[in-house]
């Protein structure tokens, strides 16, 4: 078994490089079906990778935050690394995806153009913080019972956690008028007091940023 020493490749853990994303849209290899076998791979001596995109419909949670434009793209790595006397997989990748958002302010869309780094390290089998209260807590290592990780699951996981609480067009947004609703970036209104029969009433108990 060829295993790699975490320490030993530490300055590759930023020189990942990121991929020309045009190129994998063009290309538009699609890795819905693609799964990380941990098992087979801590048998391998090199790194796997894998490239592609991955169609909006694989992506059923971020199509949900907002619209996905193009095919999200992904560059995966993974390799078997032995930390603190265990076997682990190492994943690092970076993915991408055109989004359109709506703007928790002004309520009009805009598009964002959303990046995510993916670093973490995974083991087979039942996560032992569960089994035993003893265990430390890990936080970038996942267990995985069967050993196989989805390439879709990760990317859409990473992509989601890079969206913005609150989506906002620009960061000075001025948004609507809690009384006669008008965007207040294109023309102020003049309203002064806020008034309760408004349609737009309900935007008063918006969470703004
Ligand atoms: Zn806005
Ligand atoms: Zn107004």
């Amino acid at each position: 078994m060829n295993v790699v020493d975490p320490w030993r490749i530490e300055e590759e853990r930023t020189s990942l490089p990121t991929p020309r994303w045009e190129e994998l849209v063009a290309e538009a290899r699609d890795l819905t079906a693609v799964i990380l076998d941990l098992n087979h791979l801590i048998h391998r001596s090199n790194p796997w990778q894998t490239a592609g995109v991955l169609p909006s419909d694989a992506l059923p949670e971020l199509s949900k935050a907002g619209q996905i434009t193009t095919p999200v793209a992904a560059l995966i790595e993974a390799r078997p690394v032995w930390q603190e006397g265990r076997m682990r997989v190492w994943v690092r990748g970076h993915c991408r995806a055109d989004m359109v958002m709506t703007c928790v302010r002004c309520l009009a869309d805009f598009p964002l153009d959303l990046t995510a780094s993916i670093q973490a390290y995974y083991a087979v089998g039942a996560d032992p913080a569960i089994q035993s209260r003893q265990w430390h807590i890990e936080e970038d290592l996942e267990f995985l019972t069967d050993g196989v990780l989805k390439i879709r699951h990760l990317v859409e996981e990473e992509l989601l956690l890079a969206l913005p609480m609150h989506p906002v067009c620009v960061s000075g947004c001025a948004g609507l008028c809690s009384a006669c609703g008008a965007d207040l970036n294109r023309n102020p209104c003049g309203c002064r007091v806020q008034a309760s029969g408004s349609p737009f009433a309900v935007l008063k108990n918006w969470q703004f940023s």
